[in-house]
């Protein structure tokens, strides 16, 4: 559905952040087509989350395998060892579901974790943050964006949502007080900070708060937390989302699995392990860029600025930083399914351009279907592999060619298998076939040996 998400928002492949209310200069840059080689249309893709879950929602729907149902409230949780049986309120009537399992992504003041004991802990920075949409009609809607201004007070930042629609995001010190009323006049000078003087509609505005927390279980029994149910901390790269999707795509081919006789506990113990890991490592970055970037004195926040910019000079950390803006550097850390001494374990299966015998170019992901795959890379001798449940796709002469090297880089040899599960991380990359099998057993929560 990527193509879906692209039609509906806009692709910034380079992001100039201009400062102020007039400036065409940027104050830094991010250019992602740095990262074409890894990802496809590498970028930031700015769509409003209603809009992401509205799409998100209809290829739920489209894919016939959900029932999805608004206006019920989870009310009640009876967790066993066979089972878990939840009451829903429907509004006209009450009624209990017995299911193998319970997902709770019931957001930050989630009901399931807290029915399953699990506490919550964190901070609630000392900031002030307030989030407003305005409408302007007039020159200044031509601006380029995003923009932010590095006031003596706090930061605020402006994007344009659609022709004539833009969000102003201010954040400044203070103690937070979610829900309070906030005045026109202050918004209207915000705005003024970010796109200059002149008249400006208030649709609505907000006051929030930002806070870092997790869960230190996501898993009890059966129950398992994902997104902000488990996890919350600042917006300020904008991967709160993002993260709770990567919580989806790490669990539901472990719950497929499990569902169908899998290893239960080595499936359902992997995705603790390794989500607190992955989101544990975003989370502690962006509270970091929180406290050094917003929370900070003027002076501290400029030479932050100023660092990041001498950063993106230097190709590396220039890499490094896209990547982690990306999302696309987390490594899945050892786990029950996983182990840490293979060969390129947990790293992200990159998306290079590949070239067919008849020259065109298609997308290593467009060859790799939602199941596990084992990426053969051979030569015009090497025997096809076959291992049940698993596709293989052969990388090579007669198949397709990696022109990138990206892969070979990874196995450490022209020939050999990469291991990809599900949610497209190694599992295990080796130039023999000699445990092949057993790896496939471990990496997919099988109980027993191919
Ligand atoms: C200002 C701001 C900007 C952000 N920008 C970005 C961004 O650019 N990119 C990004 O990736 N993330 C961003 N985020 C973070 C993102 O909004 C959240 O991480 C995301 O909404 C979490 O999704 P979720 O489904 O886990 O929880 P929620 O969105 O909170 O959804 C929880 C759902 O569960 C339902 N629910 C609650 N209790 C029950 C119950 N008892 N029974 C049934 N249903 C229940 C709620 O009604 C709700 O529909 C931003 C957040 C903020 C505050």
């Amino acid at each position: 559905m990527a193509g879906e998400l692209h039609a509906a928002g806009a692709l910034k492949r380079t992001m100039p952040i201009h400062p102020g209310p007039t400036s065409h200069r940027p104050l830094l840059s991010f250019d992602f087509t740095e990262l074409d080689q890894e990802a496809d249309r590498a970028g930031v893709l700015f769509l409003e989350q209603g809009e992401t879950e509205r799409l998100l929602l209809a290829a739920v729907r489209d894919s016939g395998w959900c029932d999805v149902r608004f206006g019920t409230e989870a009310v009640a949780l009876d967790a066993r060892p066979d089972g878990v049986q939840l009451t829903v309120d429907e509004g006209a009537a009450t009624r209990t579901l017995t299911a193998a399992f319970v997902v709770g992504c019931d957001g930050t003041g989630s009901f399931v974790r807290d029915a399953v004991e699990i506490p919550f802990p964190g901070v609630t920075f000392p900031l002030r943050p307030t989030l407003a949409d305005v409408r302007i009609d007039d020159d200044r809607d031509a601006l380029p964006w995003p923009r932010l201004h590095n006031g003596r007070r706090g930061i605020t930042g402006a994007q344009r949502l659609r022709p004539g629609h833009w969000r102003i995001i201010r954040v400044e010190s203070g103690a937070p007080v979610p829900g309070e009323p906030v005045p026109g006049s202050e918004v209207r000078a915000r705005a003024a900070e970010v796109l200059g003087d002149g008249p400006v509609e208030v649709v609505w505005a907000s006051r929030f708060q930002f806070q870092r927390r997790a869960s230190p279980r996501f898993r009890s029994g059966r129950v398992l937390l994902a997104g902000d149910a488990a996890h919350a901390f600042p917006p300020a790269n904008g991967q709160g989302m993002n993260a709770g999707i990567q919580d989806a795509h790490n669990l539901a081919w472990k719950l497929a699995n499990a569902v169908r006789g899998g290893d239960l506990d080595g499936l359902l113990d992997s995705y603790e392990v390794e989500r607190r890991a992955m989101v544990g490592r975003v989370s502690r970055h962006v509270s970091l860029l929180t406290r050094i970037g917003l929370q900070a004195p003027r002076p501290v926040r400029a030479a932050v600025f100023q660092l990041m910019r001498l950063g993106l000079a230097v190709p590396a950390s220039r890499r490094e930083r896209l990547r982690n803006l990306a999302m696309i550097d987390l490594r899945v850390p050892a786990s029950p399914l996983l182990d840490g001494a293979e060969r390129a374990a947990g790293v992200r299966l990159p998306n290079p351009v590949l070239r067919s015998p008849t020259g065109a170019t298609t997308r290593l992901y467009d060859l790799v279907d939602a199941g596990p795959c084992l990426l053969q890379l051979a030569g015009a001798t090497e025997r096809a592999v076959r291992v049940p449940g698993v596709t293989t796709v052969r990388i090579g002469p007669g198949g397709h060619r990696d022109p990138s090297g990206s892969l070979a880089r990874l196995l450490g040899g022209d020939t050999g298998w990469l291991l990809v599960r599900p949610d497209l991380h190694l599992a295990w990359a080796r130039t023999g076939a000699a445990g092949l099998r057993a790896a496939v057993a471990r990496a997919l929560g099988y109980r027993a040996t191919l």
